[in-house]
C-alpha cells in the first residue's frame, strides 16, 4: 500500500519538528546555495515510494498481534536504496522519509553509488522476547519481499535492529527467494557474509570527524574534553577511539543518565548497551548528571549519539562546545542550526560524520557480490581513506562557499545527486 507523506514545508520551525521537516528544510536551505535545477530539488522533496504492510505476530503466549511496518524508498539514482530498519514505537511513514531523505545525502557525501531509503516496525523491542523479534523480522522480510534485494534496495541495522535480525532477515529473504542472497542487508554477522568492523563503524568515524575538526580548529586531541550522549554502538566506540587516541571523554550516558568525572572516565570499563543493556548508571564515577545537563557541558566537543531531536531551539542557546559531532541522525533542529551557526559552534553533520556506517555497508555489499571476506584492518584503513576524502570534499566547501559544515556536507551531495538527475534526464 502506498502511504500519502504530507506536503507541508512550514517556514517557522514548529515546537516539535519531525524528521521530514527537519530534511526538508536542510533540502530548501543548501539548495540557496547549489546550482542545480529547480526541477530536480522539487523532485527530492518527495520520496520516489513508501509502502506500509502490517505484520503479524504469534506472541509466545499463543495471542496474534499485528504490527506496522514501513519502508520508504527516496531516490535511487545514483545506486540501489540503502538504510537502515528501526524497531522503536515512534517510527512513522513521515519518520522514515525523513530518514531515507538524509541517507540519500549521506551515500552522496561518501560518493558511494547508493541512493537513500528507511524502514522500521512500530514496536517496542524490548517488550519481544527474542523468539518474537526473530518471528516478527521474518514476516516483515517477507511482507517487504518484493521491494528489497541487493541490487533494489538494502536494508541494514539501525535503532533497535542489530547484526541478529539482519540474519533472520537475510535467512528469510533467502529461503523464498530459494538461494543464498548475502547481499539483501548489510551489518551481518561475519560468519554469513557479514563485514568484519561494521559493528564499530558509524562510532569510528564519528571519532575520525571529531579528530579531523579538532585539527582543523587547531585543538590538540590530548588536551580536549569530550561528552558523549548515548553508549550505544555509535557512542561507545566514539568515545573509547577518542579516549585511545588521547582525548579526555569527561561525560557518557544512556538512557537513563549519565556519568561525569572531570579528570575523564575509563570508556573501555563502561559496559555499552549491546555488551549490558542500561548498564552505564550501574557504574562508579566521582559525578552523575542528567542528559539535558550532559548537552549542555563546557567542554570541547560534544557527541550527541543517542536519539533525534535532542539540540532544540530551547537549548541551543546553552550549548558550550566549540564542536557539536552529530553521531545520531538528526539531533540538531534546524532552529537549533542556525542558532548554533550564529554562535559560531562548528556542527558537524550526521550525514558526514555517521557515516561510516553505511560506507562499512558498501565494503559489506562489495564483498558479498565478490564472495570474499576483507580483514579488519583492510576494513579499518579503506574506511579512514573514505572519510578523509569526504573529509577533504567537504572542508573544500566550507573554505570555498564560506557556509556551516552541513550546508557544505549538503553542496557536495546535491551536485553529484543533481548531476547524475541532469544526466539521466527524467523520464519518460
Ligand atoms: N542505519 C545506518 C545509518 O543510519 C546505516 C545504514 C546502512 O548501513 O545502510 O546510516
Amino acid at each position: 500500500m502506498a502511504m500519502q507523506v504530507t506536503d507541508d514545508d512550514p517556514v517557522e520551525e514548529p515546537a516539535h519538528e519531525s524528521a521530514l521537516e527537519t530534511a526538508r528544510r536542510q533540502l530548501r536551505e543548501a539548495a540557496t546555495h547549489v546550482d542545480v535545477d529547480p526541477g530536480v530539488i522539487e523532485r527530492l522533496r518527495h520520496p520516489t515510494r513508501v509502502v506500509e504492510v502490517s505484520v503479524p505476530l504469534k506472541r509466545d503466549d499463543g495471542t496474534v498481534e499485528v504490527f506496522t511496518g514501513y519502508r520508504a524508498q527516496h531516490d535511487d539514482v545514483r545506486g540501489p536504496y540503502k538504510g537502515g530498519l528501526r524497531y522503536h514505537p515512534d517510527v512513522t511513514a513521515e519518520e522514515c522519509v525523513g530518514l531515507s531523505m538524509w541517507m540519500t545525502w549521506k551515500c552522496a557525501v561518501m560518493d558511494l553509488p547508493f541512493g537513500g531509503a528507511k524502514g522500521g516496525i512500530v514496536v517496542n523491542p524490548k517488550d519481544l522476547s527474542t523468539e518474537e523479534k526473530e518471528r516478527l523480522t521474518r514476516r516483515f522480510a517477507e511482507e517487504i519481499r518484493d521491494e528489497v534485494g541487493p541490487s533494489q534496495d538494502i536494508p541494514a541495522p539501525d535503532m533497535g535492529t542489530d547484526a541478529k535480525t539482519m540474519a533472520w532477515f537475510m535467512d528469510a529473504y533467502s529461503m523464498q527467494q530459494g538461494e543464498t542472497i548475502p547481499g539483501v542487508v548489510t551489518g551481518k554477522p561475519p560468519i554469513i557474509g557479514g563485514s568484519y568492523g561494521r559493528e564499530e563503524a558509524p562510532g569510528r568515524s564519528v571519532a575520525i570527524i571529531a579528530r579531523e575538526a579538532m585539527r582543523y580548529h587547531d585543538l590538540d586531541i590530548s588536551d580536549a574534553t569530550v561528552a558523549v550522549q548515548g553508549f550505544g554502538s555509535v557512542g561507545a566506540n566514539a568515545a573509547r577511539l577518542l579516549d585511545d587516541w588521547g582525548a579526555t571523554v569527561v561525560a557518557v550516558s544512556d538512557v537513563n543518565g549519565g556519568l561525569y568525572d572531570t579528570t575523564g572516565l575509563d570508556t573501555h570499563a563502561v559496559p555499552s548497551h549491546s555488551e549490558e543493556a542500561e548498564g552505564v548508571m550501574a557504574q562508579d564515577a566521582p559525578n552523575t548528571i542528567t542528559n539535558e545537563a550532559l548537552l549542555e557541558l563546557d567542554v570541547d566537543v560534544l557527541i550527541p549519539a543517542a536519539v533525534g531531536n535532542v539540540i532544540t531551539r530551547d537549548n541551543a542557546d546553552r550549548i558550550q562546545a566549540d564542536i557539536v559531532v552529530e553521531g545520531a541522525n538528526g539531533p540538531t533542529t534546524s532552529g537549533a542550526d542556525s542558532i548554533l551557526d550564529e554562535r559560531g559552534v562548528a556542527v558537524l553533520p550526521d550525514i558526514l560524520a555517521n557515516a561510516g556506517g553505511v560506507t562499512v555497508s558498501y565494503f559489506e555489499w562489495l564483498q558479498d557480490i565478490n564472495r570474499r571476506q576483507w580483514s579488519e584492518e583492510r576494513v579499518a584503513n579503506e574506511l579512514e581513506s573514505e572519510m578523509l576524502s569526504a573529509w577533504d570534499d567537504v572542508r573544500a566547501e566550507v573554505e570555498a562557499a564560506d557556509v556551516s559544515w552541513r550546508d557544505a556536507a549538503y553542496i557536495v551531495a546535491l551536485e553529484r545527486i543533481g548531476k547524475a538527475k541532469e544526466a539521466r534526464g527524467l523520464w519518460p
